[in-house]
């Protein structure tokens, strides 16, 4: 196929924490794209990025880093947007002809799909996403993006257009020595039953949460 992806040249001194091991077509109903498993050299972490086109690292490229979330992403969930947004970008990146995501299996900001449920009991009896993390003894978001950035290197990126809201994940890919040439806004429909949870990400997590 044409995708031609260009081996990662180290221009840092930084150690490579994460290996491809594994690279397949993927199909979609958005497009055609291509499937790269990679696995952490420090913990037992994977992740996988979805890839469309060729990516040139003197091209500014559509990029996204998604974290998991299994009730949104599978389900359609109307507790949170990342459904909508993981399709968003899908159908940007197809749009475009190139691009990559880098999915983040970290569940739940990083509390895991039992905790997060159990989160999601406490939001029943009225508290918010974060105050929910906080009561059952975890920090508001446990997940770190380092690794993902690295990914966006790996592929062969060097200047991106990053689809985000988040301020800690734009961090992340300029500290792994990406050029970030704009923030995307993924504009997701609002929902009156995920309202809330975007007022609380906007307002208590620093997101620059912006709506249709
Ligand atoms: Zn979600």
């Amino acid at each position: 196929m044409g995708l031609r992806l260009i081996p990662f040249s180290n221009t840092n001194t930084a150690q490579k924490t994460v290996v491809r091991v594994a690279e397949a077509r993927l199909p979609t109903e958005t497009g055609e794209f291509r499937i790269i498993g990679f696995r952490s050299l420090t913990s037992a972490e994977e992740f996988v990025a979805l890839v469309r086109g060729e990516l040139r690292p003197n091209r500014p490229t559509l990029v996204r880093i998604h974290s998991q979330c299994m009730t949104g992403d599978v389900f359609g969930s109307l507790k949170c947007d990342c459904g909508r947004q993981l399709e968003a970008a899908m159908k940007l990146i197809e749009q475009e002809g190139h691009g990559a995501i880098v999915y983040q299996q970290q569940e739940g900001r990083g509390i895991g799909i039992i905790n997060k449920i159990r989160a999601y009991a406490l939001q029943d009896e009225g508290a918010d996403t974060i105050e929910a993390n906080e009561r059952l003894g975890f920090a508001a978001d446990m997940r770190s993006y380092e690794q993902c950035a690295e990914i966006l290197l790996e592929l062969g990126l060097r200047a991106v257009r990053v689809m985000s809201d988040n301020p800690a994940k734009i961090r992340a890919i300029r500290h792994a020595g990406l050029h970030v040439i704009e923030r995307v806004p993924l504009a997701v429909e609002t929902h009156e039953f995920f309202a809330g949870y975007l007022k609380t990400k906007k307002e208590k997590m620093g997101h620059l949460v912006s709506v249709a």
